[in-house]
């Protein structure tokens, strides 16, 4: 590859390693996090349960205040009541100490009811600053546990920066800004190798979404310095260090077995499109990656949407494929019936192709 695509790499992997350590980083705190806001929504919660109960403190000292002012009323009328000059004064105060003692009865009723609703409140508020206390000492006890891996990660963080910094340095302004963006909106996946599916053909996939690439991909990143897109998903097509010229292009040999291939094999397999053929092709490439990533090479599977064949899917066995079909349709919010079957194939690599019209 050319200087630009080699430092693309070097960037790409640099990049890549500081971002598997800020997500170690960031899981190692995870569970401090959510200690953390436990603590300050119990804190919260406490605040509230402690102002509500001090104003029901308030209203019953009122109510209090209420019931000894109408008992000195009361008092007053039957100091009165003793000195009244007549019968018909004496029936009048007889008459107001009655009404006012109702009153009053439905006052310390209140009171009584107002009462236990505070001694309610207090409970909750002492209940809830104990659980704080024990939450406090937890998160304590974590952050002094914790510290030591946080500290060693930050480190570890801080010194993959500068790495980072200098091979972005190497890079042109435009081939760098492409990147940059391309890794914000990839999650860091701004480049994808080309791959080999099979070693016996001269025919290249995208790793990252396993579109098919030209045939001439291999020789235009080798001899070239310049970035090649997937023409897919847009990524910056790269070839991986486990792909060289010796492995990667058959001369004499493959290329007439290429050219009887392409006139015999099916133009290109039937695949669902849409939105679900978007989800499939998804699907399709990180199962592939799971069979790389495991030394393993993707098998094909004829694929059925409730009940519909959809088309050949490469993954890494039946099981993983339609896990991560269901995983990604889920995420979508859709929900079919998915169905797989293996597409047996011949040792004879013509056969091979012809299996696209499978007999399962
Ligand atoms: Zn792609």
């Amino acid at each position: 590859m050319g200087p630009t695509n080699v430092a693309l790499v070097k960037l790409y992997r640099a990049d890549q390693t500081l971002r598997e350590a800020q997500e170690r980083l960031d899981s190692a705190t995870k569970s401090l996090r959510i200690q953390e806001r436990r603590t300050n929504d119990l804190a919260e919660k406490l605040k509230l349960a402690q102002a509500h109960a001090k104003e029901l403190q308030v209203k019953s000292a009122n109510l209090d205040l209420d019931l000894k002012t109408r008992d000195a009323h009361i008092e007053k009328l039957r100091e009165q009541q003793t000195v009244a000059k007549n019968n018909k004064e004496y029936q009048a105060f007889l008459l107001e100490i009655s009404s006012g003692k109702a009153d009053r009865a439905a006052v310390e009723e209140s009171a009584l009811a107002l009462m236990s609703e505070v001694e309610a409140a207090q409970k909750e508020a002492t209940e809830l600053a104990a659980t704080l206390e024990t939450e406090r000492a937890k998160l304590a006890d974590m952050k002094g546990k914790a510290s030591a891996t946080v500290a060693k990660l930050t480190a570890e963080i801080d010194a993959l920066r500068a790495p980072r910094e200098a091979a972005a340095a190497a890079l042109l302004p435009k081939a760098r800004e492409v990147f940059n963006r391309l890794a914000e909106h990839h999650e860091g996946e701004a480049l994808s190798a080309i791959m080999k599916p099979d070693r016996r053909k001269e025919e290249y996939v995208c790793s990252a979404c396993m579109i098919d690439l030209v045939v001439d991909i291999y020789n235009k990143l080798h001899t070239r310095d310049e970035m090649v897109f997937c023409p897919s998903c847009r990524r910056i097509l790269y070839i991986p260090d486990d792909l060289p010229p010796e492995l990667a292009v058959h001369k004499k040999k493959s290329a007439p077995a290429i050219a009887a291939d392409g006139t015999e094999r099916p133009k290109e397999s039937p695949r669902a499109r849409g939105r679900i053929g978007d989800l499939l092709a998804a699907a399709q490439g990180e199962s592939v990656k799971n069979a790389m990533d495991a030394g393993q090479n993707p098998q094909e599977y004829q694929v059925s949407v409730d009940g519909k064949i959809v088309g050949i899917y490469k993954g890494k066995t039946a099981e993983n494929l339609e896990r991560v079909i269901l995983f990604r349709m889920e995420e979508a919010g859709e929900k079919h019936e998915v169905h797989l079957i293996p597409v047996h194939h011949t040792e004879d690599a013509n056969a091979d192709e012809k299996a696209s019209a499978p007999s399962a």
